[in-house]
């Protein structure tokens, strides 16, 4: 797998960039390093000041498996057009049936891994995420938690780093998400930078030719293209991407009733059950109630 970053391919990179093209950013492993405990997450203040400039050149994303008001507290403040949680389910796709079938899961998982130590079961609402980092034998932990997963009725199971979750099948990814980001954003291509199991329907969420994927790290089976080889370097991905374009004077209302009919033509549908704006002009995060 090419790394992006090496000369050869920057042309690559470039003419993404000079493109209509949406950039999209996970989170965990990517923006932010990972670390211990979940909760502590955040970007370093450099990577923080380079989004902010990627996201007043492009239309810029970001897309986690962390719940939405979770991820939304996290990105607070930067003008990025759009925040979807739990693997692209919100804010769309988030129904009582999903949160009913979840509830249940992870009855059945705290149950189960009562006393296991170092497991963590992280109820979100539309999804469980599983995490042992602090198991003191990682790979029995991957395997019995594997295992418990798949006795769950009705789950997709996505292996993320230290960590396993379980969505429910038929339920949207993160490539539907990117997807349909894409196409409401009115964007020819995109982006994508992600670092673990569950990206890898966003990195083969559509054509080679529209799609620049990109993989933190490098070594595992991936449909991505290309790969960053350490976590840090997405500031110089950030970096690279700013420089290439200027900002953007000509940003499209997203909001109102401009934006409204805006959304209308592109075929854009109301959300489920949110009572959420989806697109904005930027996160509101004061605005997004707490899931879990
Ligand atoms: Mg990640």
């Amino acid at each position: 797998m090419p790394l992006l970053l090496d000369k050869r391919h920057l042309p690559k990179l470039a003419s993404f960039a000079t493109a209509n093209v949406l950039v999209a950013f996970d989170f965990d492993g990517t923006l932010a390093p990972i670390v211990q405990r979940p909760a502590r997450a955040r970007m370093r203040a450099p990577t923080r000041r380079l989004l902010d400039a990627v996201a007043r050149r492009y239309p810029c994303i970001v897309i986690s498996g962390r719940v939405l008001s979770d991820i939304a507290e996290r990105v607070e403040g930067i003008p990025l057009w759009h925040v979807a949680g739990n693997h692209g389910m919100e804010p769309w796709e988030q129904t009582e049936a999903i949160a009913r079938e979840v509830h249940q899961w992870v009855w059945l998982l705290r149950k189960r891994f009562a006393l296991y130590r170092g497991i963590l079961i992280e109820d979100k609402t539309y999804s469980v995420t599983v995490h042992y980092r602090r198991a003191r034998a990682p790979r029995h932990a991957r395997a019995a938690i594997n295992a418990a997963l798949r006795d769950l009725p009705g789950a997709l199971v996505m292996q993320g780093d230290h960590a396993v979750n379980a969505l429910p099948q038929g339920a949207p990814h993160k490539g539907e998400a990117l997807e349909r980001l894409t196409r409401l954003l009115g964007c020819d291509a995109a982006i994508y930078v992600g670092d673990d199991g569950t990206d890898e329907p966003a990195f083969g969420a559509t054509h080679p030719e529209r799609l620049l994927s990109i993989r933190i790290g490098h070594g595992q089976r991936t449909r991505a293209r290309y790969h960053l080889e350490h976590q840090r370097d997405i500031d110089k991905l950030l970096e690279v991407l700013s420089m290439i374009r200027p900002v953007r004077k000509d940003r499209p209302r997203l909001t109102g009733r401009q934006g409204r009919a805006s959304r209308r033509r592109q075929g854009f549908g109301q959300p489920r059950q949110s009572a959420e704006d989806p697109l904005t002009d930027r996160v509101r995060t004061r605005s997004v109630r707490r899931s879990a």
